[in-house]
């Protein structure tokens, strides 16, 4: 079997092209979607993260509020930063780059968006609306991952989706988005403390690895058919590249000989969750639009 690989690229781009439509529609009356993009310190990985977020708000014909906050901002500069944004009518998301400094709590940070400009879905009010199935915001990797499953006219209700990964940002909400009803897929959600990985990987119509370690799903572990979508993202050192480093998934490629559909890296699902983020201000901008 030869797998079908899931253009998540293209997907993006399409979605992408969907919110410039959306946000001109938007600057027509008047609102000009913006989101606030801080990011404290200078790690450089963080940045090369927000300057893309920057410029793809920028391509789809949005603002960004661009604040760069020095390393030794304290807690409380950076929660008054928050407050001062959740009251800007004029900015419409707020996203602060993680990881913060240590001496800042990511927790407090979280509670100080604002759910209404909450575009990551970080807050405590957006994950709970997530889990009790209303309306809100939902967080942009595992929605990104969906939008690929339904690009793709991929069967989830009724489906065995297996989950690597039990993070706040992609394990936990992909398997509380995928038991919601609209979704009603069958969840079995694996972590370190899970014995025996491959007895579960081998009973998936669906596996959704986001473990953060190099090539651990293995062609073994998967059952013939089965759809595998790679969230991980790693570095390991290749000589041979220009960076001395290439980027790889969670899946061994050669999974791609079992599986029916197959997400590559780069360019499945990572492209996904910038346009998931992008759709998300404008979610928060038409709200904004409704209140006025
Ligand atoms: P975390 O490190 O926060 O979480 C990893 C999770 O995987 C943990 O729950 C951990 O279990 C579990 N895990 C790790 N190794 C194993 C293993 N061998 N067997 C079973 N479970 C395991 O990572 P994130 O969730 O933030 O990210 C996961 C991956 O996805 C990374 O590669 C990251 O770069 C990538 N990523 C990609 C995005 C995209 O846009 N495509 C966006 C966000 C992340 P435990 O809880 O027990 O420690």
């Amino acid at each position: 079997m030869s797998a079908v690989i899931m253009d998540g690229k293209a997907l993006g781009l399409k979605i992408r092209e969907g919110v410039k439509e959306k946000a001109s529609a938007l600057k027509e009356k008047g609102i000009t979607p913006c989101l606030a993009v801080i990011l404290v310190g200078e790690d450089p990985a963080s940045l090369s993260y927000v300057k893309s977020k920057e410029k793809a708000l920028h391509e789809a014909g949005m603002e960004s509020r661009d604040i760069r906050l020095p390393e030794k901002t304290s807690e409380d500069q950076l929660l008054s930063i928050i407050a001062d944004l959740n009251n800007d009518e004029k900015v419409h998301g707020i996203l602060v780059q993680s990881p913060v400094p240590k001496h800042i709590s990511e927790e407090k940070v979280n509670q100080a968006v604002s759910p209404k400009k909450d575009v990551d879905c970080f807050h405590p009010e957006s994950v709970g609306n997530m889990v009790l199935g209303r309306q809100g915001f939902f967080p942009c990797t595992p929605h990104g991952v969906l939008m690929l499953l339904r690009e793709y006219d991929i069967p989830v209700a009724g489906a065995h989706v297996v989950v690597i990964g039990r993070s706040n940002i992609v394990g936990k909400p992909m398997a509380n988005l995928l038991i919601r009803r609209e979704y009603n897929a069958t969840v079995t959600l694996c972590h370190t403390g899970t014995k025996d990985l491959k007895a579960f990987t081998l009973q998936a119509d669906i596996v959704i690895a986001a473990a953060g370690s190099p090539g651990m799903i293995k062609p073994d572990m998967i059952k013939d058919g089965a759809v595998v979508i790679d969230v991980g993202i790693n570095r390991v050192s290749d000589t041979s590249a220009p960076k001395g480093y290439r980027l790889c998934g969670d899946a061994d490629p050669a999974v791609m000989r079992k599986c029916s559909f197959f997400t590559p890296v780069p360019g499945g699902v990572g492209p996904m969750t910038i346009a998931m983020l992008l759709n998300n201000v404008i979610e928060a901008s038409n709200k904004f639009e409704k209140k006025i």
